[in-house]
């Protein structure tokens, strides 16, 4: 498999022609049957096309097992989460069922241009998800991953999401890829606020120190991520021999390629999700359940 990916090219929050060359790999990959434990399902008609992929093809308690096991055995093991890991705490994803963009068009909502087209309406939905995020609390998949930080086991927490559930489970060592809902910083200058509560649109809140907007402090489509955040995760993945892969649909780069960064790197892939993704043939274990269920019982199996 090749990967090649540099930040400096690639760190746009996008959803690109990348997929193709990602499909391109994952042909190559069940046609030469590189691995020697892969057993794949595909089906390519729908473009995307994993119908099911069982990339170790045991049991139920087979994968749980095996994953806790590489886990365990992973000298330096990190998580890397998406909206699914907070799907158990309320808040809706963007993608996959119920997602929260087949109500809403994120075109229209998570965008510079849709900023400056109409920033009371891409402030009235940031006002509604923070008030979401502000009202939830972590759920048993956070704790999880707290319990295995604690444990020694997980050393960093990458997320894509923009909620702060890892931090309010307790996870210390967590990198945000894609900013904080509950921060704003100013369109202008260095200004930034956290809210303490949801913010009543209109008005649109202003600046305290130059009086232009503020903006959500997240990363808009389109937009390039955080240097800083970016590169840590990078580093981080790199030096990884593990990375527990929940609930992203894994078509959001370059967070969607950190997974195979540790991969390339002769590391495991453990994959947490209800719905196959483009990188489940990647994995050494997909384990296709909710992320609070597969996580205690990975967690319960470590504890043995
Ligand atoms: P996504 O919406 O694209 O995908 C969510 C994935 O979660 C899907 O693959 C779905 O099958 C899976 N899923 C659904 N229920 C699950 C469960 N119970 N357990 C495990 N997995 C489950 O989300 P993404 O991949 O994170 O990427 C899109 C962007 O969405 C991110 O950059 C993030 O900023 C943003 N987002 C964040 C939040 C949040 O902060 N909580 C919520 C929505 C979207
Ligand atoms: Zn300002």
């Amino acid at each position: 498999m090749s990967v090649a990916f540099s930040i400096s090219e690639d760190s746009f929050y996008h959803e690109p022609s990348f997929s193709l060359s990602l499909e391109d790999n994952i042909h190559t990959f069940s046609q030469t049957n590189l691995m020697s434990n892969v057993s794949l399902y595909n089906d390519m008609e729908d473009g995307r096309g994993h119908a099911d992929a069982r990339v170790f093809a045991g049991t139920y308690e087979q994968d749980i097992a095996r994953a806790a096991s590489l886990i365990s055995s992973a000298k330096h093991a990190i998580a890397l989460t998406g909206a699914g890991v907070s799907v158990e705490s309320g808040i809706p994803t963007f993608r996959g069922r119920d997602g929260l963009w087949n109500k809403y068009n994120p075109i229209e909502l998570a965008t510079p241009e849709a900023f400056a087209r109409n920033p009371v309406l891409v402030w009235k939905w940031y006002a509604w998800r923070i008030g979401l995020v502000m009202s939830a609390v972590p759920s048993a998949a956070h704790s999880a991953l707290y319990d295995m930080e604690k444990m020694g086991v997980i050393k960093w927490v990458i997320t894509q999401n923009v909620d702060d559930l890892h931090e309010r489970a307790g996870s210390r060592n967590v990198v945000h890829l894609h900013g904080i809902i509950l921060r704003a910083r100013c369109t202008k200058c260095d200004y930034s606020i956290w809210w303490n509560d949801v913010p009543k649109i209109p008005p649109i809140p202003k600046c305290e120190s130059c009086g232009e907007p503020l903006r959500p402090d997240v990363i808009w489509f389109g937009e390039p991520l955080n240097e800083e955040a970016l590169s840590k995760a990078w580093g981080i993945a790199q030096s990884s021999d593990l990375i527990l892969v929940i609930g992203t649909s894994a078509v959001v780069y370059p967070a969607a390629a950190i997974p195979l960064v540790v991969k390339e790197n002769g590391g495991k892939i453990v994959e947490i999700n209800p719905d196959v993704t483009p990188l489940t043939p990647y994995a050494d274990v997909y384990i296709k359940e909710g992320a609070s269920y597969a996580l205690r019982k990975i967690l319960e199996a470590l504890k043995k």
